[in-house]
């Protein structure tokens, strides 16, 4: 069976690699420019990309910007205060792009063979499944930044949890975005600092559940919303969405057994992250107490402590309650 794979993000340049290197019959293709910047604030957890970095021979200090550093965090009800390190790092995206496709270039453009199965990796504009009905999401921006006011990881939450600020270090530049539910908020918080460049473009907040596959078309990553909606953190959770659907390949070509076990495989993670999601725009809406929320706030605690950070439950509690 051949297979092509749209977008070389994150998710389709981890696939194309593992399944190259497994011998299967793929091809990756994606308009953007060679290294063209598309906004994300390259931060992940260098202790849970590791073991997938592995399994393709990179090394994590091949990818690394700054390996871990101080985080703060302050919101509504809280001021700027320290939490604990738990891998945050941030990363070259670009590189570990093309280190995971083995060093191979994509080949530029869209697909066009409609007779092949399509892997879906294009993110937020599901270029493939197409538009979702239903779909959440929320604005983003970031400035590449040759100076910070903020050392270290700061994230500034926005009332009723309508979004966050972010400012990342990297080697030589910082990355200082917001994204929210309000684009003249978001642009608010942005407006008093100058970026060698802007960019922005919106980001997926809920998982797509019922819209992962169509046809002969499979999503994997931010296009079915396989992201944690916390935060917005999409890297290592693309990676895990992609290395899933290499595992099921890997052991069927049946397309009809691909579909049922990739969706069993996938569920329960985008069921919590739907929980997460409903607990957010339950925060924004004012529904603060209810049984659900106290629920999905464990879900949303864990997702704290997947992207790197030492949860202080009662200071966040605090903010958002
Ligand atoms: C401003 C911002 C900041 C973020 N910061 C972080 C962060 O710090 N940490 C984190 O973990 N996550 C972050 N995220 C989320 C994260 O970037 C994504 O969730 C993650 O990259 C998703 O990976 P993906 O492979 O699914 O999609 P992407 O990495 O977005 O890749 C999609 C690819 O598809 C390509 N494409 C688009 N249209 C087509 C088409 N028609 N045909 C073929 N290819 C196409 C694009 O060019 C792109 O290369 C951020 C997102 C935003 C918007």
């Amino acid at each position: 069976m051949s297979w092509k794979i749209g977008g070389a993000g994150v998710a389709g340049s981890y696939l194309f690699g593992r399944m190259k290197a497994s011998g299967f019959d793929v091809e990756i293709y994606d308009p953007k420019r060679p290294n063209f910047y598309i906004p994300c604030g390259f931060a992940t957890n260098r202790n849970s990309i590791d073991p997938y970095l592995k399994k393709l021979s990179i090394s994590f200090d091949e990818i690394a910007e700054v390996d871990t550093g101080r985080i703060w965090i302050s919101g509504n009800n809280f001021e700027k205060t320290e939490f604990l390190q738990n891998g945050l790092s941030t990363i070259n995206k670009m590189k570990m792009e093309l280190l995971m496709r083995g060093g191979m270039p994509y080949q530029r453009g869209m697909i066009n063979d409609r007779n092949s199965v399509i892997l879906d990796c294009t993110g937020i504009s599901r270029a493939y499944l197409g538009k979702v009905q239903s779909d959440q999401t929320m604005f983003a921006i970031e400035k590449v930044c040759k100076s910070s006011p903020y050392d270290g990881f700061y994230f500034n939450f926005f009332r009723r949890g309508r979004g966050y600020f972010w400012s990342f270090p990297l080697g030589d530049r910082y990355h200082i975005g917001a994204g929210g539910v309000d684009l003249g908020e978001v642009r608010s918080y942005l407006a008093q600092f100058n970026g060698t460049s802007i960019l922005s473009r919106k980001i997926r907040m809920a998982p797509t559940i019922g819209e992962i596959i169509s046809g002969n078309v499979i999503g994997i990553g931010e296009s079915i919303g396989y992201i944690s909606p916390l935060l917005g953190e999409g890297i290592v959770p693309a990676i895990e969405n992609a290395e899933k659907f290499f595992n099921i390949v890997s052991s069927t070509e049946d397309i009809h057994e691909i579909s049922i076990k990739y969706t069993d495989s996938v569920m329960k993670r985008m069921q919590n992250f739907k929980l997460i999601s409903t607990l957010v725009s339950n925060i924004q809406s004012g529904k603060t107490l209810t049984a659900g929320n106290i629920m999905a706030a464990r879900h949303a605690m864990k997702e704290l402590k997947n992207f790197g950070i030492k949860p202080d439950y009662l200071k966040i509690l605090r903010h958002f309650l």
